[in-house]
């Protein structure tokens, strides 16, 4: 039977609509057409160079066109693709490239110092750019589909975790996973051909990837946003007249900091899809999304690399249920449990587990962490503590292990994070656990803001119980985040 590919989109739609456009990247534009011959050649280049099915190749790439041509080339020669974040430290870099055994890289021309400390270790290094080794390959590479046969279950990406919780892990993701998330992104949301969108997340992480790529397998066009800035985005909303944009809670931020006028500025009327990722959406700002962009439909995803997306709280519900990640996605089951694995009812945080045909294979090379967030029904753990309503919408209290445990009660940070985001003066606040001799653990918040540690303690002595409150608040100019727009929790414990 035909096995399920992410080369697939590319392949049909280059032949019923091979002059659509499919990427653009500034002045240069990719149809179906020409995205299924270059990508074909880029395959090609890499077999008769050496590599064989299942063979890992590393990509050090911005938003670009070469991403998802790498991505159904890769796709189409049956090799693994593993996405690298560019602000990654050469031996973040490192520790990746040999822990996935890649034997070749696709680099962008201006990130090619930071492939340098990886180089000598690999056996071939591709460097994208007029007159780069990626285009020669290209050249001198035949255009025929090489169409090796790969099977749906095999990964065609391992996605390595961002390590907010630990060392990066390897996260083996199938063909059939993500094809079926582009195909029910497609009745669930509407995409598909004609449909224009921006990459706006970065593409080396899961749900940049399912959006910017999605949009090509579905048959749209996709505009690629190299890196963020908002004045850029919204300039390119009104210039490829795009319809639907994901970004993550950061970057609606800095829109807002923008301030009305330069959103009035641009002609953003062809906008009609938000989605909202990777982060909880504070509700103040998506209020503040929901009142500046009133025709648009916001939809907030809850997911992971390794589970895939998860829930959709959608554009129906957007104001009311503000606060919640919605309900479980499609052909997606979720379960709320207790220490126990029994479910907890309504009201009642527990742990989150999902099982759908989008969960991750497993850790490469990792069967023991695979083991362990896995029951054997095939349900995958979250490590997030989430409640459901009686409606059955579902919030994201936080992550089990941000858990603080003082005095041997448990404060959530997010309810801590929420209270003080309230207190005038304040930007926004991360609250972590310290060690402390008396307590096992205390809170400490971290403030960005300008107000004072006795004005935030005032504030939270009428909304928080007493152990709730932060024993040290200090103030920071930012917090730490990843690329992902996450705080980055781990480097404020070492900091505390
Ligand atoms: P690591 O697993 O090493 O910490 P990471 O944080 O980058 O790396 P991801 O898979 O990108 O891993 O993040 C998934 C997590 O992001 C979820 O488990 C959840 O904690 C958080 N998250 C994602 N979407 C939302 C959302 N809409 N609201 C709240 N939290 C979210």
């Amino acid at each position: 039977r035909a096995q399920l590919s992410i080369a697939s989109g590319v392949r049909e739609f280059a032949t019923t609509a091979p002059a659509a456009i499919a990427v653009i990247d500034g002045d240069r534009r990719l149809s179906y057409a020409a995205l299924h011959d270059r990508s074909s050649r880029l395959a090609n280049a890499l077999l008769s160079s050496g590599l064989i099915p299942g063979d890992t190749v590393a990509l050090l790439l911005a938003n670009q066109l070469e991403y998802p041509e790498a991505a159904a080339g890769l796709a189409k020669a049956g090799l693994v693709m593993v996405p690298l974040n560019p602000r990654l430290t050469p031996s973040e870099i490192a520790f990746i490239v040999e822990h996935s055994r890649a034997r070749a890289l696709i680099v962008d021309a201006a990130l090619g110092d930071r492939a340098g400390a990886v180089a000598g270790a690999l056996e071939i290094v591709l460097v994208t750019g007029d007159g780069g080794s990626y285009e020669a390959a290209l050249a001198g590479a035949p255009s025929r589909d090489p169409r090796v046969s790969v099977s749906e279950n095999d990964p065609f990406c391992v996605a390595y975790t961002s390590g907010t919780t630990g060392n990066p892990k390897g996260v083996l993701i199938s063909h059939r996973s993500r094809a079926l998330t582009f195909y029910a992104s497609a009745l669930e949301w509407g995409l598909g051909p004609g449909r224009r969108s921006i990459a706006v997340a970065p593409m080396y992480h899961g749900a940049g990837f399912a959006f910017g790529y999605g949009a090509i397998h579905t048959g749209g066009t996709v505009s690629m946003l190299r890196s963020w800035d908002p004045e850029r985005l919204l300039a390119m909303i009104e210039k490829d007249r795009a319809q639907s944009v994901f970004m993550v809670p950061t970057h609606a931020q800095t829109i807002r900091a923008l301030g009305d006028l330069a959103l009035r500025r641009h002609d953003l009327s062809s906008l009609d899809t938000l989605f909202f990722n990777a982060a909880a959406l504070p509700v103040p700002l998506k209020e503040w999304v929901l009142d500046t962009f009133p025709a648009v439909g916001v939809h907030e995803l809850y997911g992971s690399t390794e589970a895939g997306i998860v829930t959709n709280l959608r554009p129906a519900e957007a104001r009311r249920k503000a606060g919640s990640v919605g309900h479980a996605w499609f052909m997606t089951e979720v379960r709320i449990v207790d220490d126990i694995g029994a479910p907890v009812p309504a009201g009642s945080p527990g742990e989150l587990f999902s099982r759908s045909p989008y969960l991750m294979n497993g850790y490469l090379r990792d069967p023991e962490a695979t083991r362990a967030c896995m029951t054997e029904d095939g349900f995958l753990t979250s490590g997030d503590i989430a409640v459901s309503d009686d409606e059955g919408f579902i919030r994201i209290v936080d992550r089990k292990k941000d858990l603080i445990i003082t005095g041997g009660v448990n404060v959530y940070p997010r309810d801590v994070e929420i209270a003080i985001d309230g207190c005038p003066g304040v930007v926004e606040s991360a609250v972590v656990g310290e060690r402390d001799e008396t307590w096992g653990e205390r809170v400490v918040a971290y403030v960005v803001g300008e107000t004072s540690a006795n004005e935030i303690e005032s504030h939270l002595r009428l909304r928080l119980a007493g152990y709730k409150i932060p024993k040290a608040i200090r103030f920071v100019p930012q917090l730490p985040r990843n690329s992902a727009g996450k705080v980055l929790k781990r480097e404020l414990r070492k900091d505390a």
